[in-house]
């Protein structure tokens, strides 16, 4: 009986030991945006065990627990930049931690071959290294001479490595199944027939058709580069479901009835990269790279090509086409935003799956920083920075495939989560007042710390 007793108080004492480290980290009593879009939660303690949430409460703290304190801070969910290219992983990836971005998703570049991907992949999984959780594509399905080959002309551009040259329809089975092979979560598809003069024909609509039959034979999805509601509509009609650029195109959502009820029919997700026409107007604007935040992160030669005429010249050209689109004069970033935004709007109203991404790769977009520079586009715009969250975080995962395990803030997720010292509701460049990143439950490093 003395022994059975013994045994007992044994367990029982092992038990409220075990309690008090029964989490390996708590945020305790902080602002809680979760990220599905629910309203704020005040004062709640997240507790963490392992690279889990193990629940989120505002019952009293153990005492053992390693706590962060969240008083008058704001939690949000790791940040997803859904269209991603680097030319180093290397210098890139602190970057995205740093502002926040704790996964990303690579839709192809002239590094990108399978062993290039599996690289990134794995410095992704691991936390001793600030990296974000990558995914990715298959390398670039596109026809010779034509983007991105052409517009970004390199010598890295490699055919069977880094892009596939599609010549006709009857080679695309064996080739969806040969990057099948990969983890990858679908294939890149450039349906675009410029981008600038001498300009190309687009890809035929047949072989849309025949990769996307492909990658529903193989279970991938199917991530299309379309410039303008012509290859808008393509790629509709070939029920393609995942559009990876807003730039260029202009709904009517009366005159497109059909291509717009087309969209609503068959949950499309749809990156933003506002980016883009950002990074166009970048070089007239050498305020813009001022800010703090940027100054201290990035090289600064990095800029020196604000300076290049062509940029400039470039720059210049991109406002008149504005200009003559828009029938006015004297356009401004917000101008150019508008419109955009209030098909965005529409879209995301409508249950589309709208997600935060912004190019980056390309000159001028910056990685890490210019995905809150895309939030703040979408605010300028005119939208709600809950659903600007919701977009950068939920419903990325949900393109992703992934929100079974992240993109919120909730019990049983991946702990992905940034601390913010002011509130993002307030406005959404609070997003940048950032305290603290944690990657898989584990504090990551910051660039200035
Ligand atoms: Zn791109």
């Amino acid at each position: 009986m003395k022994n059975v007793f013994f045994a007992t108080l044994l367990l029982l004492l092992s038990c409220s030991s075990e309690e008090d480290s029964e989490f390996d980290l708590v945020i305790s009593k902080v602002n809680l945006i979760d990220g599905t879009g629910a309203g704020l939660q005040e004062n709640v303690n997240i507790r963490i065990k392992g690279n889990r949430i193990v629940a989120i409460d505002t019952d009293e703290l153990g005492q053992k627990t390693h706590v962060i304190d969240g008083t008058g801070k704001f939690l949000i969910p790791g940040l997803f930049d859904c269209h991603v290219h680097t030319s180093s992983y290397e210098r890139d990836f602190p970057r995205f931690i740093h502002f926040g971005v704790t996964s990303i998703f690579i839709t192809g570049g002239g590094l990108c071959t399978d062993s290039y991907y599996e690289e990134m992949r794995n410095i992704g999984n691991q936390d001793s290294l600030p990296a974000p959780k990558v995914f990715h594509t298959s390398q670039h399905f596109t026809m010779e001479g034509r983007h991105p080959v052409k517009t970004y002309g390199s010598s890295m551009w490699q055919e069977r490595k880094t892009v596939f040259f599609l010549r006709d329809t009857l080679q695309i089975e064996r080739l969806v199944e040969r990057v099948a092979q990969q983890p990858i979560l679908g294939i890149k598809l450039t349906i675009e027939d410029g981008p600038h003069p001498p300009l190309v024909e687009r890809m035929p609509q047949e072989f849309i058709n025949k990769v996307q039959k492909e990658a529903d034979k193989n279970g991938l999805e199917v991530f299309v580069h379309v410039s303008d509601n012509v290859e808008l509509q393509m790629a509709m009609d070939a029920n393609i479901r995942n559009i990876v650029h807003f730039t260029g195109v202009d709904l009517d959502f009366q005159r497109d009835d059909d291509l717009v009820n087309k969209i609503y029919g068959d949950s499309i997700s749809w990156v933003t990269t506002l980016m883009l026409d950002k990074s166009f107007l970048y070089p007239l604007h050498p305020e813009w790279i001022e800010e703090q935040k940027i100054q201290e992160v990035y090289d600064k030669d990095y800029f020196l090509a604000m300076e290049n005429p062509g940029f400039v010249f470039r720059a210049e050209s991109y406002l008149m086409d504005l200009q003559d689109y828009m029938k006015r004069d004297n356009i401004e970033l917000r101008d150019v935003m508008a419109f955009q935004v209030e098909d965005i709007q529409e879209l995301y109203k409508n249950g589309v799956n709208m997600v935060l991404g912004t190019d980056t790769g390309n000159d001028f977009i910056l990685p890490g920083y210019s995905l809150h520079e895309e939030m703040q586009l979408l605010e300028m715009g005119g939208m709600d920075p809950m659903d600007i969250l919701k977009m950068g975080t939920l419903n990325a995962a949900t393109m992703m495939k992934a929100a079974d395990k992240l993109g919120s803030i909730e019990t049983g997720k991946i702990a992905n989560m940034v601390l913010l010292d002011k509130n993002p509701l307030d406005s959404i460049k609070n997003t940048l007042e950032i305290h603290m990143v944690i990657k898989n439950g584990v504090v990551q490093k910051r660039i200035t710390e």
